[in-house]
């Protein structure tokens, strides 16, 4: 056994027992840690062959875990037409008609991050440009929220939408005077008329574009991911996995429409069992990858105004947004993953996905404590809302009682305050509220939703502490809002990993635990918050190992 000593360090643990150490030692052959306390108690521990780090008194951190990302859509997105910066549809069609020149005339064209909020008017932007700019090439481009297609003549034909197209239910295909598609489809249920006849990715450049992303989140000082996608991301990861390629843990969540098939796969043999199966099922795996939920869409966004409200957006009262999911099927989904041991993220940007959501939850917890299966331990079960934007007092006050976990992303709140107050009204003075979370018990478990918004912990830190986005000068949003450093950090880790049920694994550096670790250049808890993002991560440990940097 070789042990990996990191010494004269100023560590925080996130460990409330021992929230401050100097030293401390890794079992390399199983990543774990062997102990931590002072240079002196950590070298007592070390066997004979031991490899050592002087840290120079630098900071070390748990590593960070992105408690919500999707990291296959991250990696295309450099591969695809990125109109983030567009300030009109103009601007967009013009790097299409660019991007069709270099393409084979009927090969899609794909692209996204197109923000009508931005654009003069705001207005929905239609398929007569994109028919102008590429008349040969199917095209398909995503919102910035990722909740409207905005697609040409030839795309909806590819995808046989015309005017007698039935609407989906759940979704939207908006239309003009005379009943044609406009080219803007909204939400998953029209998206994915359109989304599913695109031909599928190449594995291979998908490969390529994960290969080359890893890294920068190593370098960003993320150890984990909770990635929020499908099999095919699930299999790369695997594949990265079995080549030793992989270099950062995953915590999968997958899609609600992938139940029936994990559920399938267990083969229960009586009625216990698929509980006793679930549990093992979830828990298999190993330290590098595992599957923990499932995520449900309850709602669309605040900036495609397809957010699901209980009252209409501000100047517009008629429109409630998109609830994605009956009730019904909500209550069935959440107790069918409940009762299969499988944690539950549902996506919930307005008022009333959340509280339709927590209705779920209610009814879950009520089934699963009626059952007198004594057998069953839930302790690990876990409830979380993602996004969280808008949600009423009362409902707040449910998320605390029945524990249901904040899966927050601190960028939204500094990216979408324009829309907040023009979409909200009023309402915007209790939207994207994480320190009132906080303050009345509400797990935060922190992240960056990226490709939405950036995947940079430090950057996003800054947001959480600063209510302010660091590449402008706007004074902070709803300060009042801010999180403390060291309650954004524990979302960052802790809440993160009990957001996962692997609190046990990660999260601090406890004994026994996974040797992920950051080392800082600064140190965050002094480094003056306008610093915060140039407060770069020198090295990235992994299992005791250096992944990245040099301490
Ligand atoms: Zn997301």
């Amino acid at each position: 056994m070789t042990t990996i000593l990191y010494l004269n360090a100023n560590i925080y643990t996130m460990d409330a027992i021992q929230p401050r150490a100097q030293a401390m030692a890794i079992d390399s052959s199983t990543g774990r840690i062997l102990s931590i306390g002072t240079n002196d108690e950590v070298h007592r521990t070390a066997g004979q062959h031991s490899q050592l780090f002087d840290l120079h008194g630098k900071t070390v951190l748990p590593g960070l875990i992105d408690a919500h990302i999707h990291l296959l859509s991250t990696a295309y997105r450099s591969h695809h037409i990125d109109a983030i910066t567009c300030t009109s549809e103009d601007e967009v069609a013009t790097l299409v008609r660019e991007r069709a020149s270099q393409t084979p005339s009927g090969r899609w064209i794909q692209g996204g991050q197109w923000d009508k909020n931005l654009w003069p008017g705001q207005h929905f932007p239609s398929k007569a440009s994109l028919d102008t700019a590429a008349p040969n090439h199917p095209v398909v481009l995503w919102s910035k929220d990722g909740h409207l297609l905005w697609v040409n003549s030839l795309a909806l034909q590819r995808a046989n939408i015309t005017a007698t197209t039935r609407e989906p239910a759940n979704g939207a295909i908006l239309r003009d005077g005379s009943g044609e598609p406009t080219g803007i489809l909204q939400e998953q249920a029209a998206t994915n008329l359109v989304y599913n006849v695109i031909d599928p990715p190449d594995p291979a450049m998908t490969r390529t574009l994960v290969q080359r992303l890893l890294p920068r989140l190593q370098q960003s000082g993320i150890t984990t991911i909770a990635d929020i996608e499908d099999l095919d991301a699930l299999q790369l990861f695997q594949q990265l996995h079995d080549e030793g390629q992989l270099g950062i843990r995953v915590h999968m969540i997958l899609p609600r429409h992938r139940l029936p098939q994990l559920r399938e796969s267990w083969k229960p043999q009586h009625v216990v069992a698929p509980l006793v199966g679930a549990r093992s099922w979830v828990r298999e795996g190993d330290d590098m990858i595992r599957i923990g939920g499932i995520k449900i869409f309850a709602d669309g966004t605040l900036g495609s105004q397809t957010a699901a409200m209980l009252e209409g957006f501000e100047g517009n009262p008629h429109n409630l947004g998109i609830l994605a999911i009956s009730e019904q099927e909500m209550n069935e989904t959440v107790s069918q993953a409940a009762d299969m041991g499988l944690n539950i993220a549902i996506h919930a940007i307005g008022d009333r996905p959340a509280h339709v959501a927590l209705n779920s939850v209610e009814k879950a917890q009520q089934y699963l404590a009626s059952t007198s299966d004594t057998a069953r331990d839930l302790s690990h079960l876990r409830y979380r809302l993602e996004h969280v934007q808008l949600i009423t007092p009362a409902d707040l006050a449910r998320m605390q009682r029945l524990g249901v976990i904040a899966s927050v992303q601190p960028f939204h709140a500094v990216a979408d305050r324009d829309i907040a107050e023009r979409y909200w009204g009023p309402r915007h003075r209790r939207a994207y509220a994480y320190r009132t979370m906080q303050n009345i018990g509400i797990p935060l478990a922190l992240g960056s939703d990226a490709p939405v918004e950036t995947f940079d912990p430090l950057r996003i830190l800054h947001a959480a502490t600063t209510r302010r986005d660091d590449t402008t000068q706007r004074p902070p949003w709803l300060p009042d809002q801010a999180l403390p450093i060291s309650e954004a950090l524990w979302g960052y880790t802790m809440g993160a990993a009990y957001a996962a049920s692997e609190e046990h694994l990660k999260g601090s550096l406890t004994v026994g635990k996974l040797g992920d670790a950051i080392v800082l250049r600064e140190n965050i808890f002094d480094a003056p918050q306008e610093k915060m993002t140039e407060n770069a991560v020198q090295a990235t440990i992994l299992g005791g190992k250096i992944v990245y940097g040099e301490v």
